[in-house]
């Protein structure tokens, strides 16, 4: 006899794990059916001999008292967790031309902080955060329906964000300062939206963590809770096909052939993917199917994981993100065989805090870069493709040395990855860092809704509305206000004013 469930979820990245958790809070019976042996998706953490790495979260924020993350993170019991306040006058380090730039958190410090080294830019500085404020403080009333913040949030997506940052900061290096961080979206001229770059920026400024484990903690914690619940969480049970009958989904087939039975079905994949499992339809139009295959991806990631010697480098309780480039902005473009002109070194959290057990350092790569590799899987991929990475990895360390003389021999153990690598292990379309990539000429295109064609299934996770920690939690209370509603979807969810 096979089970019916209220809710089957495919995929348990953090936005499938936390629409579990909503829906099981509200008494729903629900099974989460993850491909992978780990939960988590871009939350997995793994283990290279003794040392501990992440794979896709670095930090966060916007964790402290009355900060909109801590009202999620409290809500789906998160706060719990050893989370970690990296230091609060420089969370972030830009360093353009060899000079070093410093993030504070607060808004009128990180501005005063920065209009130390750009005087003349006090006033622009100061109409910069004020504009991140308002973005950041009107993030609550985004989960009350049809609000003034819903039109503003609105508008912000039609809006260019590198337009905005020419307006409003006649300096362009400092432009390229503010940008910097910002490797945690794809910061492209031509698509990037205002609402995305604002509302990341602002949760940063507010206050910026590491997890002291990692990503991994988030997703288990969250399955910890789900089932408390009554809920159900399986593993290596990926989706292979969802069946429609009567114009609604009735099945989901798993790889091994087991069938799963739900009244609602929601994806936390691809969308792409979503419609792939989708054979036959009477509800998913061609038409559909094309519009959702031809959206574009953002970037993808290559990662160098270094596990140092003892001792030998002293942790930096903030990030460091170098450049080569005085157009920061240039790094979202692809180019046939550019070096790589940009990094973040992430340090990971240590419980004794000397000095740094291991780092990440990350760098933007193109799917056209690993394309030829396409057909390959983990660990057979071929000696071109190893010296392709091991190239790749010393032009990361090279940068990396700019800020850490002598930093090759710190080095104890080096492993990296490429969007190959994110694509085998997250399922995520071409390895792409962030989803679909969202464009603020096209903002009706780019940005999906939750709902589908098919009247019972749903999407949620990084391709709708915003990427990132922050982004993929508001869309699980928007998928889930589809099946209860938003009152009931948010009940427990208590943003302090
Ligand atoms: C390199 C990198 C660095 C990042 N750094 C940060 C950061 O510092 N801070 C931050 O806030 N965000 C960061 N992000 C973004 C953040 O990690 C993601 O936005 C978020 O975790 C995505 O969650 P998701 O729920 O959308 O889906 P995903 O994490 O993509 O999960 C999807 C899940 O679905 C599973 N799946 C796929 N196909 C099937 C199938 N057919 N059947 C069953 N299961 C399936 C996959 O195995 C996966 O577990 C980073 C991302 C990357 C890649």
């Amino acid at each position: 006899m096979s089970m019916k469930y209220d809710v089957a979820i495919i995929g348990s990245g953090l936005g499938g794990l936390q629409c579990a958790y909503i829906l099981a809070k509200k008494g729903l019976n629900v099974c989460v059916l993850e491909k992978n042996p780990i939960v988590g998706g871009c939350l997995q953490t793994f283990r290279r001999g003794q040392t501990e790495f992440d794979t896709g979260f670095h930090y966060v924020g916007g964790l402290d008292d009355g900060q909109p993350l801590n009202a999620i993170f409290q809500y789906f019991k998160l706060m719990n967790l050893p989370w970690h306040r990296l230091d609060s006058d420089a969370f972030d380090e830009v360093q353009i031309g060899g000079q070093s730039y410093f993030f504070a958190n607060g808004y009128d410090r990180f501005a005063d902080t920065l209009a130390e080294q750009f005087p003349h830019q006090r006033d622009n500085l100061k109409r910069y955060v004020a504009m991140l404020k308002n973005v950041g403080d009107g993030l609550k009333n985004s989960f009350k329906p049809r609000s003034e913040e819903e039109v503003f949030t609105q508008s912000l997506f039609t809006r260019s964000a590198y337009d905005f940052l020419c307006e409003t900061i006649t300096d362009p290096l400092l432009r390229n300062v503010l940008s910097g961080t910002s490797l945690k979206m794809e910061l492209n001229r031509q698509t990037l939206p205002l609402y995305i770059f604002a509302q990341i920026n602002s949760s940063f400024i507010q206050s910026a963590w590491r997890l002291n484990g990692g990503g991994q903690l988030i997703a288990d914690e969250l399955v910890a809770s789900i089932e408390q619940m009554g809920g159900t969480v399986r593993t290596s049970a990926g989706v292979a096909e969802l069946v429609e009958r009567d114009g609604r989904l009735s099945t989901a087939i798993l790889d091994n052939g087991e069938q799963v039975e739900a009244e609602w079905f929601i994806s936390d994949i691809h969308p792409a993917a979503t419609l792939d499992l989708i054979k036959e339809s009477t509800q998913v139009r061609k038409i559909y199917r094309r519009r959702i295959g031809s959206l574009q991806n953002t970037f993808g990631m290559f990662t160098v994981n270094i596990a140092l010697k003892d001792g030998a480098v002293p942790y930096l309780n903030r990030n460091q993100y170098v450049y080569r480039t005085n157009d920061v902005w240039s790094l979202a473009d692809y180019a046939e065989g550019r070096p790589t002109e940009g990094i973040l070194l992430s340090y990971r959290a240590e419980a004794n805090q000397q000095f740094a057990h291991n780092v990440d350092i990350l760098t933007p790569m193109y799917w056209p870069e690993v394309e030829c590799w396409t057909d390959t899987q983990v660990g057979r991929r071929g000696a071109e493709y190893q010296q392709f990475k091991q190239q790749k990895a010393q032009e990361c360390i090279a940068l990396v040395a700019e800020v850490i003389p002598g930093f090759e021999s710190a080095i104890d153990k080096q492993f990296s990855s490429t969007p190959l690598t994110y694509r085998d292990y997250t399922a995520t379309a071409q390895g792409a860092a962030y989803g679909i990539r969202k464009d603020y000429n096209s903002p009706m295109q780019t940005l999906l809704t939750p709902r589908t064609p098919v009247p019972n299934l749903l999407l949620t996770g990084q391709n709708l509305n915003l990427h990132g920690i922050l982004g993929v939690s508001m869309s699980s209370f928007f998928t889930c206000a589809e099946i209860l509603g938003m009152a009931s979807a948010t009940d427990g969810l208590n943003f302090e004013d």
